[in-house]
């Protein structure tokens, strides 16, 4: 879709709104055509003496939807303040031309941020009740009560786990991107086994000097581990020696005496035995992610999961015996092959298991996956919205609670994942890699540190190399990244 900007330049959040309710790309044009052959979008903002006003004029298939939205221009005193009515106004004529269009209910409304959560708990910080918020998100960014009530519960958890973090404490995320075999719609740097498994130990060798050097500074700085995350791709490809050794190399690196959480993500059932279990529970992990996304044989084979349900109960039944007090199950509502019924079926099965957290996804067709290379979003948006509604009726009348949630470009229907706590055991890692509560310091290829500074404002990132065989080479780069994480405490 061709896309015009006149009287301003957000482009970015403009091409944002296109995507997520129109679910196509926009390429930014200069001179607007003078008749109406194309599909294209002229996003105008003009001002007035009291209003600013944001018009969108959407060709759609040979026919044309204009529509506006105006802010007061009094109380606008800041750049911040400026331009946030700004943005409002733009998205939210889009929203409305866009609704008009295509006769479609927007379960977010005019948001179109991948963290709806940020707004809610600005707006309970700032001195809204529960109940304001909650009417707010509904008239002024016009979301379904379904989803305001959502992001409500989930803003109110986090603001919980917000109020138990200390100063002086941080995250810390090591990564694994090794995976026995590709899924078709994974779109995560992770390297096959068969290809790549010659790294695995110069990886390894790498990976425990950069926790060696990242502990010293922490300790240094002062800075206590509250929760690690052990991520991937999938750690328990490795062997049971190996995650060992992984895992003595951090408590020895870090000051653990904070710590309140400690994951190892699983993933797939497939790599997971009860030695390896074992080894992850007796180096101080207590929290698991085993991750069906189906519980359809036929589903996982399409989707090339080379597991069954039965490896996934098998797995559940292990850790459990392995002592693990927290298990996370993560599923994919609208992966191809499943339908309405047997993603019901899927969430029946688990929800028997009763597993502390179980996460919902809703497929995106991300750069990167098999799956989107020449292919669109297979399932009907209603589908996957009988899905998501489903699991979010059986889920709270199941005792889960949502504490966290995000959104992604090119996700079905413009929809959600959402992860679901049992009372009083939410990750506290997933959220505050959400809301940016606190630093992440992640070690290993692929990981990307984010430093947040006291206010809770100031944030700067620091990528380490995306693959494992960069990686490997990038010893100096420790060094480099060392100092600026000083310096950004200094
Ligand atoms: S297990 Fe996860 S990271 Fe590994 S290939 Fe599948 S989706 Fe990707």
């Amino acid at each position: 879709m061709k896309l015009y900007l006149v009287g301003h330049d957000y482009r970015y959040a403009i091409e944002q709104a296109i995507v997520s309710f129109l679910n196509r790309k926009a390429v930014l044009c200069q001179d607007i055509p003078q008749d109406d052959a194309e599909d294209l979008l002229i996003s105008t903002l003009s001002y007035g003496d009291k209003y600013l006003t944001g018009t969108a004029e959407l060709v759609l298939n040979g026919r044309k939807y204009r529509k506006a939205a105006r802010a007061q221009i009094k109380g606008m005193d800041t750049d911040e303040e400026r331009i946030n009515r700004e943005q409002h106004v733009l998205k939210t004529s889009v929203f409305k031309a866009a609704k008009e269009a295509t006769g479609t209910e927007f379960p977010w409304g005019s948001l179109t941020g991948v963290r709806p959560t940020k707004l809610v708990l600005r707006m309970l910080e700032s001195g809204h009740t529960r109940d304001s918020a909650e009417k707010e998100l509904v008239s002024r960014y016009f979301l379904s009560p379904k989803r305001a009530k959502l992001a409500l519960e989930a803003a109110t958890h986090s603001l919980d786990v917000k109020r138990r973090l200390s100063e002086n404490e941080i995250s810390l995320y090591v990564g694994i991107p090794f995976c026995p075999s590709r899924c078709a719609y994974c779109s995560f740097v992770s390297s096959e086994t068969g290809k790549s498994g010659h790294l695995i130990e110069p990886y390894l060798e790498m990976l425990s000097e950069e926790i060696k050097q990242r502990g010293m500074l922490a300790k240094d700085l002062g800075l206590k581990v509250k929760s690690v995350y052990i991520g991937g791709g999938t750690p328990t490809t490795l062997s049971a020696a190996q995650l060992d050794r992984l895992m003595y190399s951090i408590a020895r690196a870090f000051d653990l005496d904070s710590l309140a959480e400690y994951t190892v993500e699983a993933g797939r059932p497939d790599t997971i035995t009860v030695e390896k279990l074992r080894v992850i529970r007796s180096n101080g992990a207590g929290r698991i992610s085993i991750n069906p996304q189906s519980m359809s044989g036929e589903v996982l084979r399409i989707n090339r999961r080379p597991h069954t349900p039965e490896d996934v109960l098998r797995a559940f039944e292990q850790a459990r015996e392995c002592g693990f007090e927290c298990i996370n199950m993560d599923t994919i509502a609208g992966l191809p092959g499943d339908s309405v019924e047997g993603f019901r079926t899927t969430l029946l099965r688990l929800g028997q298991l009763r597993p502390e957290n179980l996460t919902v996804h809703t497929l995106a067709l991300k750069r990167g996956s098999d799956l989107a290379a020449g292919s669109t979003l297979e399932k009907q948006d209603s589908d996957v919205m009988a899905m998501l509604d489903f699991a979010l009726e059986f889920l709270y009348n199941n005792g889960y609670r949502p504490y966290y949630l995000y959104r992604q470009k090119y996700m079905a229907a413009s929809l959600e994942n959402t992860g679901w706590t049992l009372p009083g055991r939410e990750s506290i890692y997933n959220i505050c890699i959400m809301e940016e509560f606190q630093t992440i310091l992640s070690v290993g290829a692929g990981g990307v540190t984010k430093l947040v500074g006291r206010d809770g404002k100031r944030i700067l990132r620091v990528a380490n190399n995306k693959f494992p065989a960069e990686y490997i080479r990038s010893g100096m780069k420790i060094d480099s990244d060392n100092r600026t994480i000083r310096s950004f405490y200094r």
